[in-house]
């Protein structure tokens, strides 16, 4: 992490902002939509427009709106995919699955999956939303090296050496797509990336990181090395804590 301050407040003190930019409460309620509807749930519309209403929000994106959201979620419904959640429409659906691994005595690896899904062959993928404003050339080269699926494909054998038994244990997964939710005031648009996959010299590489990985000093490195610009805590580490809140760890279950 670029400041061991900032990895203190964030990770080991639970510190966040207490508002949320629009884009990034819009990009929850989608998810939260992509969930209830994998799950059957008549009225996941309603949850995420609630969902969208109720954090606090910061408006940055005039385009935002809860019309908006119902029609990206409408044209999500409609859309026709290669791939399909694994249990799709039963309380089983096979999203939002949440893993964690032990890596040594002081630190547990743990994340949440948006879904796992099949293609028409059977072939099983971990699948990952993406909501943004950007334009659909080149945004998925960006994620080809990128930590969160390098770390999601780690995670998925790990956790699956450690709870044999546990439903995510049970598929060999081979790599990750992503779906592309491109946002823009003239309609959605939606595009899969191709499978993201992932050698093992790459797994072996990043798992060997993590558990040479230590917790950093609680010092202000991006006085230093200029990150502090662009960070979350710049407020709170001027002293105005005002705007902050703390939420406690949550473990997650097997
Ligand atoms: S404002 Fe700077 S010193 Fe403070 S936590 Fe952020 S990066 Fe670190």
């Amino acid at each position: 992490m670029h400041c061991g301050r900032a990895f203190h407040l964030g990770v080991i003190e639970g510190w966040k902002p207490a508002q949320t930019p629009n884009n990034i409460t819009f990009g929850i309620a989608f998810h939260e939509w992509a969930h209830l509807d994998a799950l059957g749930d008549p009225l996941a519309m309603a949850t995420a427009r609630d969902t969208y209403g109720t954090i606090p929000c910061i408006i940055t994106h005039s385009n935002l709106t809860k019309n908006y959201l119902t029609d990206v979620c409408c044209a999500a419904k409609l859309r026709s995919s290669p791939y399909r959640v694994i249990n799709y429409g039963t309380k089983n659906a096979a999203s939002e699955l949440q893993f964690h691994c032990p890596i040594n005595d002081d630190m547990v690896f743990c994340g949440t999956i948006d879904n796992l899904v099949t293609d028409a062959s059977g072939n099983v993928y971990l699948r990952d939303y993406k909501t943004t404003s950007k334009t659909p050339s080149d945004f998925f080269t960006t994620f080809s090296r990128s930590n969160q699926f390098i770390a999601y494909q780690l995670a998925l054998s790990l956790h699956a050496e450690a709870f044999t038994g546990s439903p995510l244990s049970q598929y060999k997964v081979l790599g990750t797509i992503i779906e592309g939710v491109f946002l823009s005031k003239n309609g959605v648009k939606f595009e899969t990336s191709a499978p993201i996959l992932h050698d093992k010299a790459t797994l072996d590489f990043y798992q060997a990181k993590l558990e040479a990985f230590e917790t950093p000093a609680n010092t202000p490195d991006g006085l230093f090395n200029g990150t502090c610009r662009t960070c979350t805590f710049f407020d709170y580490c001027n002293g105005d804590k005002s705007g902050y809140i703390q939420e406690a760890y949550q473990p997650v279950e097997d």
